[in-house]
């Protein structure tokens, strides 16, 4: 402002002099003249500087702005320091929205963006999949008009927004949402979606599993206990009889037992959450452990054969490999009949360790097969509760696979039998050094 101030009242003074001096020397006239002649020359400079003002303005190139010297010059400079203030600011908020938008891009949860008459201002991709938006053609259409349920309508319309509203089933599929309408602005609301689907189904699943926990030990406890009060009462029972009941108790408490180690097991199981140990298991002691279990649990009513292509090494826990693949066993034992066959087998296929459990027993249909590992699920309740089966052992199974990083094959025909494959990958076998041919356990 001071050197703004000493240029102008510089050039005035100067100006006055000189005219003083002309006044002095030629007259009066010639004063004049040259004052006059002074202040058209200030005003053709202005008008010269303001016309490059002008130009300059109208191209807006911070590097193109003219740079005349004294008061203008100043002028010049001012505008200068604000364009480039102004243009470093508009960089950092431009830096700024774009952050936000990629965030909002990569955000999980739905947000959108709607003015007072639920006009879509503007969503992220969450949001388009939650709610069936495509943004490029539904801006400015509103979200009412995209999900028509009046739950949803209703909330909309609310002026208070305290709890969340659960949509189920969206789009017709099973994709469930928890929305919550934020305060945002007053012409302008924030609706946030979160996708609870998953949450909601480990929620089914685990009210199931109580159920079914609840169910598993209720019939055995009924026994049981019916038993006691009948014994407590005192009635005298025939030692047969009595030798029955205590023996039917035996075999209730067995049950639960059973249900209770199984349980513990697959809480075990699915805690571990890194890969099982690497602890060589040679396969020919594992099968022999295998087809011996087999004959107990058989005692003689099958036909019971162990084939060992290769005697290999499998990298893995023997517990749980031990538990596993003699669950697949146990099964054939419980679901053929009597006079069947049952064949295990261990064989390298393209580097990975197949074991397998082939029988010719009762076999399952199609529509079962991809069930099976589920906790509790049986293809026919009363059989499997007849052969002391929990329905456990399948949902045992595949978590000691996911351990292990291997997984099952199931292949069966009803009436037929079935064959229960469990791969190995490649990093957990060592292949045999020495070739033989198959034998015979
Ligand atoms: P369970 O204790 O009932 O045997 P599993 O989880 O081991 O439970 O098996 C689940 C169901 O799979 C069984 O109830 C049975 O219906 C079916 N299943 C398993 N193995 C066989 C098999 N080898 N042959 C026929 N059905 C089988």
């Amino acid at each position: 402002m001071k050197n703004f101030l000493r240029y102008v009242l510089g050039g005035l003074l100067s100006a006055l002099t000189v005219s003083f001096l002309m006044w002095a020397i030629l007259g009066p006239l010639w004063g004049l003249v040259t004052l006059c002649a002074f202040f058209a020359a200030v005003a053709a400079r202005d008008a010269w500087q303001l016309q490059e003002l002008n130009r300059w303005l109208r191209r807006h190139e911070l590097g193109s702005m003219p740079h005349p010297t004294g008061a203008w010059g100043l002028v010049f400079s001012q505008l200068f320091r604000l364009e480039k203030h102004t243009a470093q600011t508009q960089n950092k908020l431009r830096e700024a929205l774009e952050r936000f938008q990629q965030a909002g891009i990569v955000l999980p949860n739905g947000v959108v963006v709607i003015d007072a008459s639920d006009r879509i201002q503007w969503c992220n991709p969450s949001a388009e999949t939650h709610f069936g938006i495509d943004l490029k053609q539904d801006r400015e259409q509103s979200l009412t008009y995209l999900v028509r349920r009046p739950e949803f309508v209703e909330y909309l319309a609310q002026t208070q927004h305290d709890d969340p509203l659960i949509l189920r089933r969206m789009q017709g599929t099973s994709l469930s949402l928890s929305i919550q309408m934020v305060p945002y602005s007053n012409n302008q609301r924030l609706l946030v979606s979160y996708d609870i689907t998953q949450v909601e189904k480990d929620e089914r699943v685990r009210q199931d599993f109580v159920a079914n926990v609840s169910h598993e030990l209720r019939t055995p406890i009924t026994v049981v206990g019916g038993f006691i009060e009948t014994l407590l009462e005192g009635e005298t029972l025939e030692p047969a009889l009595l030798r029955r009941v205590l023996g039917t108790m035996q075999s209730q408490t067995q049950r639960m037992q059973n249900l209770v180690e199984e349980l513990l097991s697959l809480s075990r199981l699915e805690g571990q959450h890194t890969p099982a140990p690497e602890t060589p298991v040679a396969a020919d002691l594992l099968m022999r452990q295998l087809v011996q279990m087999a004959e107990q649990l058989s005692k003689g009513r099958h036909e019971v054969r162990g084939i060992l292509k290769t005697p290999d090494i499998i990298l893995g826990a023997d517990n749980e490999l031990l538990s596993a693949f003699g669950n697949l066993v146990t099964n054939a034992v419980r679901y053929t009949p009597e006079g069947g066959k049952i064949t295990l087998q261990w064989e390298l296929e393209r580097g990975e360790g197949v074991f397998s459990v082939q029988d010719t027993g009762i076999g399952i249909a199609s529509e079962h097969i991809p069930r099976l590992t589920e906790r509790f699920y049986r293809v026919d309740l009363a059989r499997s509760r007849e052969t002391g089966g929990t329905g456990l052992g399948l949902a045992i199974v595949k978590q000691v696979l996911l351990h292990h990083d291997a997984r099952l094959e199931v292949s069966s025909q009803p009436g037929q039998g079935s064959i229960f494959s469990v791969r190995m990958p490649v990093a957990r076998v060592i292949a045999a050094t020495h070739t033989q041919s198959a034998l015979n356990l």
